[in-house]
Formats: structure tokens, sequence, C-alpha cells
């Protein structure tokens, strides 16, 4: 089976170069779910791509007879954010131009209007005896038709600003998936694992990556919450009218280890998790998988994490590494504190509020005071 490839119009720089997406597209034999990926959406999440790519080759070798439905990639998705560059650093986690951080800026239905919750509670009323197929299909359009106000802006004056216009572009491709993946990895050193959504614990366990966690406080308008959170309004609405309703849509991001390289691991297990989601989804059939390692899956919530900012200035002497189960009091990693108070140099320890497992650390060992040293988690219990 090959791929559909097309090459989509991004945006035009002032040098008159245009950037592009470019689309790789495999189409079952029957029609079924949609599946939509992308990677390097944040410009120094480089690990997806490379996933991506093996994934190309693992679905080119499958027959159409063996694929459900429809699988679209798009690697490298943010062609601004990949090629930005300070120094020899990939930095694109920001849009230079306006500040905004790449991954919070989605068109969200569920917020979109000051009337979306009112249309939504009024969808849910109007279908509290439809199958959920219907209802699927009916609320897509209805969030496909609130988009099209923005299709009709990226051609018509006054036009939109540059964060809106990529997101526009973006959200096209993936506004009517029923499995929605983003591929990220830490910006510094991180685990292997990924962010899912309330009710979607039972598959994101299909993913058997180190840990997930349920986003339980969102953070902003990122690509899978912009996706997944009117399709959750939607279920909320049906609950509060007695009608329980787990929609067979999901949304997740993978973070895949550490920034600015492709670590083999974390490659090889993003394909992996991927590979056994598809498959136990019924998208693909019939294709036998490799055996995965088991790993002891931590469950956790992102309101679960702590982020540790160094309290002075200084460099790291010492840290755990990520991966490091501690206790509350063991000491997390210590700082060389120089002053200007005519004092000797010191070593300042930092410690664990409480236990946990580290899973992410800062790549650059000299801390402003206030700048991001390392992040634990809680398990739940
Ligand atoms: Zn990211």
């Amino acid at each position: 089976m090959q791929p559909l490839i097309s090459t989509l119009p991004l945006m035009q720089m002032a040098s008159g170069d245009e950037l592009s997406l470019q689309l790789y597209r495999f189409v079952g034999e029957s029609p079924g779910k949609k599946v939509y990926l992308q990677s390097n959406l944040h410009g120094a999440e480089l690990a997806g791509n490379a996933v991506i790519h093996r994934l190309i080759d693992w679905l080119s070798g499958l027959e159409p007879a063996q694929l459900q439905g429809e699988i679209w990639l798009v690697p490298v998705c943010n062609p601004l954010g990949v090629n930005t560059r300070s120094h020899n650093f990939s930095s694109g986690r920001y849009n230079p131009y306006d500040g905004r951080d790449w991954n919070r800026i989605f068109w969200d239905y569920e917020s979109a209007t000051a009337d979306s919750s009112d249309a939504i509670a009024t969808f849910a009323q109007s279908h509290l005896e439809s199958e959920p197929d219907t209802i699927v299909q009916a609320y897509r359009q209805q969030i496909l038709a609130a988009f099209q106000i923005k299709a009709v802006q990226l051609e018509d004056p006054p036009g939109m600003p540059v964060h809106e216009l990529y997101a526009a572009r973006l959200q096209t491709l993936a506004l009517d998936a029923d499995y929605l993946i983003d591929l990220h990895s830490s910006a510094n050193r991180g685990l292997i694992y990924l962010y899912y959504f309330t009710e979607r614990a039972a598959a994101a366990r299909m993913f058997g990556l180190q840990f997930a966690a349920l986003l339980d406080n969102y953070d902003g308008d990122a690509f899978d919450e912009a996706f997944i959170k009117p399709w959750l309004a939607l279920e909320s609405a049906f609950k509060a009218l007695g009608r329980h309703l787990r929609l067979e849509i999901e949304a997740y991001t993978l973070e895949l280890g550490a920034g600015m390289e492709l670590s083999p691991v974390a490659v090889e297990q993003g394909l992996q998790g991927i590979q056994h989601y598809l498959s136990e989804k019924g998208v693909i059939m019939g294709v036998p998988l490799p055996t995965v390692e088991t790993r002891e899956l931590v469950m956790t919530r992102t309101s679960q994490f702590t982020k540790y900012f160094a309290p002075v200035g200084g460099f790291l002497r010492s840290r755990v590494e990520p991966g490091t189960w501690v206790r509350a009091g063991t000491v997390l990693y210590s700082l060389l504190c120089f002053n200007k108070s005519g004092q000797l140099p010191s070593l300042k320890p930092i410690r664990a509020e409480h236990a946990g497992l580290v899973y992410d650390v800062s790549i650059n060992q000299a801390f402003n005071q206030g700048e991001y040293v390392l992040a634990v988690l809680q398990p739940d219990d």
C-alpha cells in the first residue's frame, strides 16, 4: 500500500519563499476511522519525525485490506519552528514574531464563541435518543461548520495574524479525525510518556509507555486539547441530561524523550506504542506485532506534576537522573553559588518536597534564579 502524498501551501515568507506542509495519507480498502498524526510542532522536539518515517515504512508494507479507514501523517508540521536556531540550539518553542507558544494557539469550538456552550447543550438535548455514530457525525458537522469562518478568513482580507493562519492550516487537516496523536518530546531531557484525557485511561494504556498523565488541568489551547475539548464538553452536556456517553474520539500527546535528538529508544517505543494502539483499535488488522517488553505503567495526572525552579542563581554540581524515584527530603540537586558579597562560593542542596518519579531535567546547567531545573511526578494512589 502506497501513501497518497500531497504538498499543501502553508504561508509565504517576506523573501518570497513558500513554506509548505506535506501529508502522507494511507487509505484502507474499507471505510473506518480517520487517524491523524503529526510531529515536530515544537521546533526542538524531533523524535516524532523518525517515528512517522518508520510508520510510513511499516504501512507501505501492508495490504489495503489490512487497514480499515485512513491514517494521515504530517511530519515536520511546523516549518517555522523546526528551522529556528539560537546558535547551535533548536529554540522553536515560541514564535519569535509574537512570543506565542506554538502549541497554545489552536481553535477550540467549545470556547470559540460566546454561545458555543448553549449550542452544545442544545445539541445534546436534541440528540438525547440518538445512536453514538449519529451523534459523532452530526456534531462533527457542527464543529466543521463553525470552523468555516476561519477557512473564509484564510482567503479574504483583512486576513489573520501568523498564529491564527498557521493554526487554521494545520487544524483543517485534523478537525474531522477520530483519533489524533501529536508527537512531542521534552525540550530538555525527559522520559517517554503520554498525555491523555478524561475517561480515556484504558485506551492510554494501549501505548504501553513508561507513564501516562491525565490532563486534569489544562494550560491553554494545545493541539490535542483544542481537538478533544468540544467532544468532552458534549459528553458533559449529555451527562447533565442523565445520559452517560463515552464517544469514540481520542487525542494524545506523546512525549518521546529528549529534545534536539532522535533517540533510538524513544523512536522505538513511540513506534511500537502507536502500532499497538492502531491494532487494538482495529484500524490495522491481522498484522503480527513484536511483543513489547512489559513495563510497569505509572498512571498520574498533570496536577500531580511538580516543577522545581532554581531558588538562587548558580551552577549544577549534582542532580538525580530522569527515571529516579525519590523520597521526600532526598537531595534532588545542588547548586554552586557565587556571590558578590566578599564571601567564598557555597554549595546549596535542594530537597524533594514529596516522594515521586523524576521525569524531566533541564539541559542547561546554569540557572538564573527562577529557571527550570527538573520535574517530579506523584503517581495516582
Ligand atoms: Zn512540545
